[in-house]
Parts: C-alpha cells; structure tokens; sequence
C-alpha cells in the first residue's frame, strides 16, 4: 500500500518535472498529443455564413468560432480548379511543385490521379512520425495511397454499376471497401422528406398560372416548371454525395479510430453552383422563371444550415477536446458580370478558415490567411517541423505565446523523400 502511495507521488513529481520543463520550452518539446479533426467544405464563404450566423443557423460553426480563431482564406491566385487548391491545402505546396493542374491530367487528357502529385501530404508527414490518419473523399485521392490509417478516395461515392465497376484503389487497405459500401448513400435512397427541407416545392408555379402570365414570362416560366424535377435530382444527388462521406467519417471513428481525421465535403460548391441563379436572378441577363426562384431560392442557405449539421456530427462523432479546423479552398461569389457564369468564373478569391484546440486563440478574428498555411499550421500544432520548401507558414497568429513558447516554430529542409 506504501509503495503504491509512494509510486504514485513520484509518479505525480515527475509529472510536475516534465511540465516545468517543457513549459520552459526546453528542446524541442516533445510532441502536444492531440486529436486532429479536418472538415474540408468546398466553396464555403462567409458571405453566405455571416448572415445565416446572425439568424443562429450555423450553431456548431458558431460554436467553434466562439472557441477558437477565425479568419478569412486566400484562394490560390490566378484562379485555380478546386483539386488544385485541395492538393494545397494538402501540401503546403504551389502547384508548380505538387503537380495537380485541374480535374484532368493535360498530357493524358486522363482523370487526374493521386499518382501524379510530386508532393507528400500533410496526412503522409503525421503518418510517419506516429500518428494514425484517416482521410475521407479528398479530391484527387484516388488511387488510395498507403497511409497509417484508412483512406476512402473521392471514387467511393459512385455507386459500382453493371457496364462500370468501380477501379481498384477505392480504399486503403483494399478490403476497406467491403466494410465501408454499405453506408454508399445513393440519390434513389433518399426519402423526398429529406430533400424538402432544401426547397419551397409548393413555390411552384402550376402550368394553369403560368399560363396567365405575360407572353414575354409564359416561355421562361414552362421551362422552370420543367426544370424543377431535374434540379430536385441534382440536388437529391449532392446531399447523397455528402451524406456518404459523413456516414463513413462516423463509422470510421467509431470502428477504426486514428488521431487524425481528414473530411472533404463537396455539397455546397455544387448546390453554389446549381442554385446561385434562383436566389440572385437580377444579377443574370437572363430571365430566371418564377419557379425557379421561390423553389430553389433559399436553398443554398438550407445547404449550409445541413453542412453545420455534418459538421456538428463529425465533431460529436469525433469527441470532445479535439483540434478542429474547418476550410475552404475558396469562396462563391456567382458571375462576376451580368452574362457568363458558371465553373470557376463563380468562385470568390477568399474563403474561409476556422480553427480550435489546445494551443489555439479563443474568440479571435485574426488577419487573412492563405490556403498553402494550412498543413505548415497542422504540422506545427503536432510539434513537426514545417519543410523549408513548402510555400505557406505556420499561421501564428492563430495560436497562444505559451503553445508557442512549448513548442516554438521548426523547419527542417523538406519531408520529400530524397533522391
Ligand atoms: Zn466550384
């Protein structure tokens, strides 16, 4: 029983020892354990958010920006495709050095493959100093690389059909698939209870009313009219999209825990996309059908209002006390000028960034940052160094004098294999 006691306060002094010692920031002080969430919303802009904030509607960002820092992202400039900027993220690398150019790799004319990135990842770098990964529908992750963990690549959330089977690679490990295809959430699963919160089905205009509308208005009206059940459809596609890496994200971290997990959700760039016309018609030349906007009009708030609600989960699923950060690879701002609009002319040269965990600022809004600080930031909030030839910085702004006192900003030259 003495021994034990005894046991117990040298155990607690040396405890306390260590303490003092890395808070006088000796060495490079270890390693801060942490549990490391990423949520990777495409598209998402604090023009849409800030309003939808005030109204209470995105309580779970809110609840992280009230505990951590907040900021706006500077996108890739000139204008990039979104897997380009993802692969930055990913990097801390420019394009130039991580060599994923677009959807479509430009000498095969291919789908761009993992394979062709010529820079590690931040989830490679965590992996080899111990840490356990997950990444989940990342752009440009197919073929599923070995990592120290799991990966579901971005091909998962096709449903394999008869004429295309899915590749091989889908998942690392392989057998990964099997375990995982189940919680596949394809369009024709969804219950139209689900889609109906997205829009204002009874807003439409029934064939009777439109025909009582000027001859000028009767044309674009029909066509909306038309239109709206292949809009539902792309819309049923999105949230399935969605729904299937959230369903995995919570699977995985119940059945297959790492320390890190990285999620990409697509749902709002594509619903950005879709439905940007049905809430901003006047800034169209062409006239946009009655139809069209009272039933598709609110729905990229009801996008957003559904992506908190995944993110919510994911940080529920993922427990508390974790390190969370929330972006996006850039912002949405619809056409730039009366006429063309569409693909990345929409999208905004800022997005967002919201971070919280041990070692970060609470209820700061701190100066812009730029997507290639992100993974040189993850790195340094585990106590790796930052490579020297990553073209971000570690965001420090973001982070407490005591964090960086413990565990001051180091480099090393790169974390590319050599030779
Ligand atoms: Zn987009």
């Amino acid at each position: 029983m003495r021994h034990r006691r005894q046991a117990r306060i040298l155990a607690g002094g040396l405890a306390i020892a260590v303490a003092l010692w890395l808070s006088a920031g000796c060495g490079g002080g270890g390693a801060p354990e942490r549990r490391f969430l990423l949520v990777g919303i495409d598209a998402a802009d604090w023009s849409i958010i800030d309003p939808l904030l005030a109204e209470g509607k995105l309580p779970n960002l809110a609840a992280l920006m009230e505990a951590g820092v907040s900021c706006d992202l500077r996108s890739l400039e000139p204008k990039e495709k979104s897997p380009v900027i993802w692969t930055t993220i990913a990097t801390g690398k420019l394009p130039d050095k991580h060599g994923i150019g677009g959807y479509l790799d430009p000498t095969t004319k291919h789908i761009m493959t993992s394979n062709v990135r010529t820079a590690r990842t931040v989830w490679d770098i965590l992996g080899e100093s111990g840490r356990t990964v997950t990444v989940i529908g990342w752009l440009v992750s197919w073929p599923a690389e070995q990592v120290n963990g799991s990966m579901v690549t971005d091909y998962f959330r096709f449903a394999p059909r008869e004429d295309r089977p899915l590749p091989e690679k889908v998942t690392y490990p392989p057998e990964l698939l099997d375990e995982v295809s189940p919680l596949r959430v394809v369009a024709a699963d969804l219950e139209d209870e689900e889609l109906a919160r997205f829009m204002s089905l009874d807003g439409a205009l029934t064939r009777e009313e439109a025909q009582r509308l000027p001859r000028e208005e009767l044309f674009v009206e029909m066509r909306g009219i038309q239109s709206a059940d292949m809009q539902v459809n792309q819309l049923r596609d999105f949230v399935a999209g969605d729904r299937s890496f959230l369903g995995v994200a919570k699977y995985l971290m119940r059945e297959r825990p790492t320390d890190a997990f990285f999620v990409y959700l697509r749902g709002v760039d594509s619903t950005c996309h879709k439905f940007w016309r049905a809430g901003h018609a006047d800034d169209y030349d062409r006239p946009v059908s009655h139809t069209e906007e009272r039933v598709f009009g609110g729905t990229i708030e009801r996008y957003y209002e559904f992506a908190d609600e995944m993110l919510g989960e994911l940080i529920e699923e993922f427990g508390e006390g974790a390190t969370v950060i929330v972006c996006s690879d850039h912002g949405f701002t619809g056409p730039p000028l009366k006429g063309d609009s569409g693909g990345i002319r929409d999208h905004g040269p800022v997005g967002v960034l919201v971070m919280v965990g041990p070692g970060v600022k609470e209820r700061a809004r701190i100066p812009e940052q730029n997507v290639r600080d992100i993974t040189p930031t993850i790195l340094s909030l585990h106590g790796l160094p930052v490579g020297e030839d990553m073209d971000g910085a570690v965001i420090e702004e973001a982070l407490t004098p005591e964090f960086l006192r413990r565990y001051p900003v180091r480099t090393v030259p790169t974390h590319e294999p050599s030779g």
